[in-house]
């Protein structure tokens, strides 16, 4: 791995619900390296999108920080005051959604919107802004941008709205950017072309990504390293090949198990069984325990640690000797 741009230390984040705090996310320990891609994948309900929120200082009203750090260049950004935080955000840290409809302003012509993000963060003036965002819409694979600046976002395709969502995310040449599920919503052409084009806007500009999915399809076209997540745990980090290829926690594998491919066609697809548990109904012991086939009394009872299973694997389980 590279520096380290962002680091996240024993993180902890806990919901409010009446009077009693139901935690969402433990012992999260990461870091993310210049330059790189790192992927977190898991089911629904899991923590991945929560993740996210946390380092962007957007969690919802009823949830909050509980323990641990958050690092940006060194900087802590959990001690950051609201105002430096919304610095931070739009600038060094950006962020792409699932659904560009819904994070676009249906009022406000794409091109505005981008130059607005110019305007807001870069000191430039309007000329300019306008300037920046007509390249970067080029760069980012849209035609005739002069005229597609003044259309607004419902004139546009999925494809194009994503394709307008990362030129926000990117005109300011973030240090990190944050895609969450950016190409579920997508059909499987235009999901291709996106992956790409992050691929490739990653390695020209050398901005850093958090890339979420459920899918471990997706994170092995893009990601350097990946960390798999269960109800609010981190269960399992490694380089992408090798934990695709050598998976050593049992949900890694069940997930990998559950994939569709050419040797399966014609045969039922395997699913884990049981649900990832509620955030209210969590037990004690491994998060895994009640849908792992391998569970052994200890299970039930204690939560692993993470443990090395490898010169840069990491995983959480009992059954694997540190
Ligand atoms: Fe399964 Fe136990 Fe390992 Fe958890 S600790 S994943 S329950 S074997």
């Amino acid at each position: 791995m590279t520096n380290s741009l962002l680091e996240m230390r024993d993180l902890e984040v806990a919901f409010t619900l009446g009077k009693q705090d139901y935690p969402a996310l433990q012992q999260m320990t990461f870091q993310i390296g210049e330059k790189e891609t790192v992927g977190i994948v898991g089911e629904s309900g899991c923590g991945k999108s929560l993740t996210s929120l946390s380092i962007m200082g957007l969690l919802p009203g009823t949830a909050k920080i509980t323990k641990g750090e958050i690092r940006l260049d060194g900087k802590s950004l959990v001690t950051s005051s609201a105002q430096q935080w919304s610095g931070v955000r739009g600038k060094d840290i950006t962020m792409i959604f699932q659904d560009p409809m819904t994070a676009l302003n249906p009022l406000m012509p794409v091109g505005k919107q981008i130059a607005e993000m110019a305007l807001l963060h870069l000191g430039v003036s309007r000329k300019e802004a306008r300037q920046l965002a007509l390249d970067m819409m080029a760069k980012v694979g849209l035609s005739r941008v002069d005229r597609l600046y003044g259309d607004y976002p419902h004139q546009l395709s999925g494809g194009m709205m994503q394709r307008i969502m990362i030129a926000m995310a990117l005109i300011c040449q973030p240090k990190l950017l944050i895609a969450d599920e950016p190409t579920t919503a997508l059909d499987v052409t235009i999901q291709a072309q996106i992956l790409n084009l992050l691929r490739d806007m990653n390695h020209s500009t050398g901005t850093a990504m958090l890339f979420i999915s459920h899918d471990l399809g997706v994170i092995r076209e893009v990601c350097d390293r990946v960390i798999v997540m269960y109800a609010g745990y981190m269960v399992e980090e490694a380089p992408v090949e090798e934990l695709l290829d050598h998976p050593r926690h049992p949900y890694t594998a069940g997930l990998l198990q559950s994939l569709p491919g050419a040797d399966k066609r014609g045969r039922i697809l395997y699913t884990i069984p049981g649900r990832v548990p509620p955030l209210t109904g969590r037990r004690t012991g491994c998060p895994f325990a009640g849908r792992c086939p391998s569970a052994t009394a200890i299970c039930a009872a204690e939560v692993p640690q993470m443990k090395k299973a490898g010169e840069q694997h990491l995983v959480r389980c009992h059954l694997v000797a540190g």
